[in-house]
């Protein structure tokens, strides 16, 4: 891919902006699970689907080059390019994460790791203090996600990477919320950058799919290797749509990330509203820090209403975000951490986290920022309505 475009235009112009063999403008979905071998010295470059398909590979060209890595895998979620990822760890190793880590990589590193002798420790990653002294001798990954779900808390790339670095460490980013357009891990230090391309990425709610870029030769055959091994991998199809999606990405995320801010400025003056979550507020603590790191603060906002009991009330009464597991579409969602998201937490450790019964989470989407507002405003207007009827027959 030439570096000479900017990202907005790399999305489009790029080595496979058509097929080589026909012109098509669009990568064909190479719909087989083997390839015809000439003969046995000669296998050509695929051989079975799981170790290579074309189609596959056009998304994982693309996907190293954005996130200016050498090299990209797809998987059939974010969960399998994370735990295929954790597979580089072996018995007896330690990886520090943050506390505030996606509900699925918490689950996966408490209840399935721990099973194989991988040891962590849950960190504040905000608190590089706190990452040092979790450090030990047989820590072996610095495991990141900033801006954190769902609180946006900002964790700085560089200077935990610097401590990965001073300790022979790995460090690993989960890209989802930002993705490339946003934020470049890789060219901040980090090893090797993960993604739930279900999310932003693909922005369609139409595929579940994730992926993984790093520009170290030596991680890059490790991983390769433990693809081929695992074998979740993204089918053809399924790659396709991601390609799709990416096409977009940038000016979703714009529009998106702009009607955020918008929306978010109008919860934080609202009297029902007990806090806002995002890092594009100049008082979000992570801000300056998210500003020097990313371009941009996304298009996902956390807030948490003043009394818990309202929450129902108030996803029932929205006509607009569809309420949901997910984030990062084209239409906006809104979900409940505590039962969605964060569900299979134990409520001890969501209750420390600040996950409370009061959070909701709003991913933007392309819908009228006008016509977002207005949708909160009603329902929040409904929400304070129900509390003064109740407060009025209680008395
Ligand atoms: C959704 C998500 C994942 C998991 O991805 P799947 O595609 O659902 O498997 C991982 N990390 C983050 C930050 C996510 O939002």
């Amino acid at each position: 891919m030439t570096d000479k475009h900017t990202f907005q235009t790399r999305l489009l112009h790029n080595d496979h902006k058509f097929d080589r063999q026909t012109g098509a403008v669009s990568v064909p979905i190479q719909q087989a699970s083997t390839f015809h071998q000439k003969d046995f010295d000669q296998p050509g470059d695929y051989d079975y689907a799981r170790s290579g398909n074309p189609t596959r590979e056009a998304l994982e060209d693309t996907i190293a080059s954005l996130e200016s890595g050498t090299k990209g895998f797809a998987f059939a979620s974010g969960m399998a390019a994370i735990s295929t990822s954790f597979m580089l760890l072996s018995k007896g190793d330690h990886v520090v994460i943050s506390e505030d880590v996606y509900g699925g990589t918490f689950r996966m590193i408490y209840n399935v790791l721990h099973r194989f002798g991988i040891e962590h420790t849950f960190v504040n990653m905000t608190d590089l203090h706190e990452v040092a002294s979790a450090i030990q001798p047989n820590t072996k990954v610095l495991y990141i996600e900033t801006p954190s779900n769902p609180l946006l808390n900002i964790t700085d790339i560089k200077a935990v990477v610097k401590l990965a670095k001073a300790n022979n460490c790995l460090t690993f980013v989960d890209n989802t919320f930002m993705t490339p357009s946003l934020q470049r891990p890789l060219e901040l230090g980090a090893d090797l950058v993960l993604h739930s391309a279900t999310k932003f990425i693909a922005g369609h709610s139409d595929v579940v799919a994730g992926l993984a870029a790093t520009n170290r030769s030596d991680l890059a055959e490790e991983l390769g290797f433990l693809q081929n091994s695992f074998g979740s991998i993204l089918g053809a199809h399924d790659c396709w749509l991601v390609m799709r999606g990416l096409k977009t990405l940038d000016c979703r995320l714009k529009q998106s990330s702009e009607s955020a801010e918008q929306i978010a400025s109008f919860l934080s003056n609202h009297s029902l509203v007990d806090e806002v979550y995002y890092p594009g507020f100049t008082s979000h603590p992570g801000s300056s820090t998210h500003a020097y790191q990313s371009s941009g603060a996304g298009a996902v906002l956390s807030f948490r209403l003043k009394n818990e009991a309202d929450v129902r009330n108030l996803s029932q009464k929205l006509e607009l975000p569809v309420f949901a597991v997910s984030l990062g579409a084209v239409e906006s969602i809104l979900s409940y951490p505590a039962k969605m998201s964060h569900a299979s937490m134990p409520e001890e450790e969501r209750l420390k986290r600040g996950i409370t019964d009061g959070l909701l989470r709003l991913s933007v989407g392309l819908e009228s920022p006008d016509d977002l507002i207005r949708d909160l405003e009603k329902g929040l207007q409904y929400v304070g309505a129900r509390r003064n009827l109740s407060r009025m027959v209680s008395n």
